[in-house]
Order: C-alpha cells, then structure tokens, then sequence
C-alpha cells in the first residue's frame, strides 16, 4: 500500500527547487570546499558568499567556486575536477548562530 509520496521539497510557483540544500541553508556558517586533484582548499563566509554568488544549490554553486579560483580541470571531460564540499566540518559548526570570536 502507499500514501502519497513523499515530496522532499516544495515547488516554487515561479520555478523548480533543487532537492539538494541551498547556499543560504548555511549562511551563519562557513562553505568549505576541497579538491584533492588540484590540491585546492578554500573556507568561505556563506552569507559574503551568498552576496558575491547569489543563493544557488549546491552542487550547482560548485562549479562557480571552480571557475572563480581557476582550478586547471573545470569543463574538462575527460579529467574532471574532483572539487567538492567538506560536507562534513559544513555540518559541525553551528549555523545560524553568530559567534564573537576571540
Ligand atoms: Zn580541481
């Protein structure tokens, strides 16, 4: 038997949402991104971010980090940049929270 299914996101009326989550889900806190090809590794401020960038899901946001710090491998097919999130430390700071530093 089965209900409706289970929407994991709304539908704007202006347009389609990306399931995945969006740069503004983590302005408070910091993006982090890696690429072990390129040994690239960048900390971004989400809400400067946001401003510079505009609110993109992620994945999408990924390729503009790419193109901005000019990793050799962007749009190349057959050695693609493996430029990706830090998922893990995104989700270890606290978000939406603003803290004084010491
Ligand atoms: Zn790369």
């Amino acid at each position: 038997m089965s209900g409706f299914p289970q929407a994991k996101t709304d539908l704007l009326p202006n347009g389609q949402r990306y399931s995945s989550p969006y740069l503004s889900d983590f302005v408070g806190g910091k993006v982090f991104t890696v690429c072990p090809k390129c040994g690239l590794q960048r900390r971004y401020d989400a809400a400067r971010l946001l401003e510079r960038a505009g609110d993109r899901c992620l994945p999408d946001l990924l390729n503009v980090i790419a193109a901005a710090e000019g990793c050799p491998r962007v749009g190349d097919k057959d050695d693609r940049c493996n430029l990706h999130y830090d998922i893990e430390r995104m989700h270890q700071q606290p978000l939406a929270q603003s803290r004084n530093g010491s």
